[in-house]
């Protein structure tokens, strides 16, 4: 997705202003100008560029920040700030609650998404305990009840909709009541979209939504509309409550910018992203994890909650303590790989761990990326403690790199790439170096203290 070229464009902007001996007002600007480009060619708005733009200078103001300050890290906690300040409101959305009826409208433009989010939303609850259900509101587009019938059988989701009633109202009305009825506890309603913004739409829409009264109004926008994302929310917003926004098509070609200017258009959060035409592919979106990543600095709170669910209990004081050291050590990259490999979905996991995601697991080559660790790990078998435990890659002359080779029954060219791999990641976790230990609860205190 073209989000990753903003965030290299923004990572490298701050890593130019990085390679200054001094950061003065030309420095600071070159950088923020680098970034204002990245930002509205991924078509965030222009008004929002300018705002954050104005702001970052307001809180960095060179003149008064005394010798001795950590300028860089100033200026990219700001910029970390900011960008978290477009995508989040302020305010979370309505959550649904288990065992208590909630309904949810899906409102957006025909093409959008909708429908396949509508099941992809029920399925993800599904799949947490809830007991959801569908009603098909969308009487406009022909075939549009049987889209929706077919994910929701392929998903066993109940569904209500027909082929003969033309007033979207009433299914609504009709399917809301019945699934209250059979105790679903997350009903949702899928509602017409059309070509554009026409008056019909939205007078439909209130109907709808003032029959049904729902708890939750979600938006569903394409991520490829670019600059026109922000004046379609508001529009949406005018008519109907909107309560939160999911983006679709975030795995194609499409700039994404466009998510960031419906949050403020909508003053409501994303809360999910769609990934793909499939059912599962559906993330919950997260601001902070979100914008690290685009700024490369790696997802450091999602990996501290990874930590928390990837590591045994007993193993994690003492991993955060090694890593607070700065010991990146082949025993633990070894001990991470041993992990992840019991963990099940590959894709998912590495995702939040700062590099290991592209280089080392390309996303669709899950198996291939399994059995590169493994074979790692049979090389890792043939190191001595010594190897293992150090963290001085220079440890490992050519002799020994031999000697790993052949107990392993790997080619020597095989164990340097390993070897250049470890080196790659112990690049990236020394990031962790001088990390204090985050006691329960603590966590995104510390994720605060890393991104800083
Ligand atoms: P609606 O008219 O808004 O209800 O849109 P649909 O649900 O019919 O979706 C329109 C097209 O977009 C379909 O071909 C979907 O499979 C596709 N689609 C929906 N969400 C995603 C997504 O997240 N990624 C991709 N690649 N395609 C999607």
């Amino acid at each position: 997705m073209v989000l990753a070229q903003l965030g290299g464009s923004i990572s490298r902007a701050l890593q130019q202003m990085s390679n200054a001996t001094i950061i003065d007002e030309k420095v600071l600007n070159d950088c923020l100008n680098e970034i204002t480009r990245a930002l509205l060619q991924s078509d965030v708005q222009f008004k929002l560029v300018r705002d954050m733009q104005t702001n970052i200078k307001k809180i960095v103001n060179l003149d008064d920040l005394a010798a001795g300050h950590n300028k860089r890290k100033i200026i990219q906690q700001a910029i970390f700030n900011e960008l978290c300040k477009i995508l989040d409101p302020g305010k979370p959305s309505f959550t649904p609650k288990k065992g208590k009826t909630s309904v949810v409208m899906f409102v957006g433009l025909q093409g959008s998404g909708k429908t396949t989010t509508c099941t992809k939303y029920a399925y993800y609850h599904q799949k947490k305990g809830w007991k959801p259900a569908l009603v098909c509101a969308d009487t406009f587009r022909a075939g549009a009840f049987d889209q929706l019938k077919q994910n929701a059988t392929k998903a066993k989701i109940p569904f209500y909709g027909s082929y003969t009633e033309s007033d979207p109202v009433r299914i609504a009305m009709e399917g809301v009541e019945r699934f209250k009825n059979e105790n679903c506890d997350l009903i949702i309603v899928d509602t017409s979209g059309r070509h554009k913004q026409e008056a019909a739409l939205f007078e439909e829409m209130r109907q709808v939504s003032e029959a049904t009264k729902p708890d939750l109004v979600i938006f569903v926008m394409d991520s490829s509309i670019g600059q026109a994302a922000f004046d379609q929310a508001q529009a949406f917003k005018q008519s109907v409550a909107v309560g939160a926004v999911i983006v679709t098509k975030m795995d194609g070609h499409a700039k994404g910018g466009g998510a960031l200017s419906a949050v403020a258009a909508t003053k409501s959060p994303v809360i999910f992203i769609g990934t793909g035409e499939h059912m599962d592919e559906f993330e919950v979106f997260d601001v902070k994890p979100f914008v690290s990543r685009l700024l490369g600095m790696g997802d450091w709170s999602g990996f501290m909650d990874k930590i928390q669910e990837v590591v045994p209990m007993d193993q994690q004081p003492e991993l955060l303590q090694k890593l607070s050291e700065g010991n990146f050590t082949l025993r633990i990259m070894y001990e991470q790989f041993q992990n992840i490999l019991k963990m099940g979905p590959m894709g998912q996991v590495f995702s939040m761990l700062p590099g290991f995601s592209s280089e080392l697991m390309p996303k669709g080559s899950e198996k291939e990326s399994q059995a590169k660790l493994k074979r790692y790990m049979t090389m890792m078998d043939s190191m001595t403690n010594e190897e293992l435990d150090s963290s001085n890659p220079k440890l490992m002359n050519e002799s020994r790199i031999m000697r790993i080779a052949r107990g392993s029954g790997r080619r020597i060219r095989e164990v340097m790439e390993m070897m250049e791999e470890y080196k790659r990641l112990a690049k990236i976790w020394s990031k962790m170096k001088g990390l204090k230990i985050p006691k329960k609860g603590e966590m995104s205190a510390l994720s605060r203290n890393m991104n800083a």
